[in-house]
Order: C-alpha cells, then sequence, then structure tokens
C-alpha cells in the first residue's frame, strides 16, 4: 500500500515538496516527465504538505489511519507449564541456556512464585521435623 496519497488534483506544483520539513519528498524530471515521490523513512508526518498544498490534494488519512503492520519474524514460544502464559520464544530459551549454562524452567512469574513458596514450606516443614528428632 501507499501511504502518500495524492487526488486527481495534485498538478505537481511541487509546493509540498519544497515546504517539506524532513525532505520526505521529492520531484524528478526525466525524459519530459515529472516524478514526485515520498520516503515513509523520513516522514515525519507533520501533516504540513497537506497545508500548504494549493490545490487541497493530498489525501492525508492514509499517512495516519489504517496503520499496517508487516509480520518480520515468527517464532515458536515457550508458555508457563502451569497456565500457558507466553513467557519467551524457543531461541531466546536456547540463547539464555548457553549464557547461563543452565536450563531456565518455564514458569510465569506468579507461578514461579507459588512454587518456591510451597518448596520453601515443604523445606522448613522438614528442617522443623529434624530439629525435632534432634531435641529429643
Ligand atoms: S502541493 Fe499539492 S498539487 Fe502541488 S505537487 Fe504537492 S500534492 Fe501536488
Ligand atoms: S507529513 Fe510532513 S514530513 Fe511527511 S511528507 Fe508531509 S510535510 Fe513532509
Amino acid at each position: 500500500m501507499r501511504y502518500f496519497q495524492v487526488n486527481e488534483k495534485c498538478n505537481g506544483c511541487m509546493a509540498c515538496v519544497e515546504n517539506c520539513p524532513a525532505t520526505a519528498l521529492r520531484a524528478t524530471d526525466k525524459d519530459g516527465r515529472r516524478t514526485l515521490a515520498h520516503s515513509m523513512t523520513r516522514c515525519a508526518r507533520c501533516g504540513n504538505c497537506k497545508r500548504v498544498c494549493p490545490n487541497d490534494a493530498v489525501e492525508f488519512q492514509h499517512l495516519i489511519e489504517g496503520v499496517h503492520w508487516d509480520d518480520f519474524q515468527t517464532l515458536e514460544l515457550v508458555c508457563c507449564q502451569v497456565c500457558g502464559e507466553p513467557l519467551y520464544t524457543v531461541e531466546f530459551q536456547r540463547d539464555l541456556k548457553a549464557s547461563l549454562s543452565k536450563e531456565a524452567e518455564p514458569f510465569c512469574p506468579r507461578h514461579r512464585e507459588e512454587i518456591a513458596s510451597v518448596a520453601g514450606a515443604h523445606f522448613v516443614a522438614g528442617r522443623s521435623g529434624t530439629d525435632k528428632g534432634g531435641a529429643q
């Protein structure tokens, strides 16, 4: 999709090109034709082109509506083993394992905390049982 669009009233006057503060518009005159071009990378979406156009030709709504997203990567997710909440990607897990030299356990923060507190309670119960036995 083309984000910068003009209607049939554009006569190539170049007011938009000359008044774009981001040099996001350019005109090329070649082989008897003038070509107007827009760079989305440079465009600040300031709206100046629309304001200065004497013919109300800039269809600015395309620059601010219907934002289009291009997927650039899709990776498999690792999810919490208890509730299924997405945590990180398989590739991130692999890199984490390499840098920590151990496997990260796939639990969300809530279930990690719950598991830690249950393990802690078992540890304390075990200790107190041992202490009791030791005192007798
Ligand atoms: S200012 Fe308007 S009419 Fe002039 S070139 Fe730009 S879009 Fe076309
Ligand atoms: S919105 Fe602003 S930065 Fe983008 S082309 Fe128009 S004048 Fe240039």
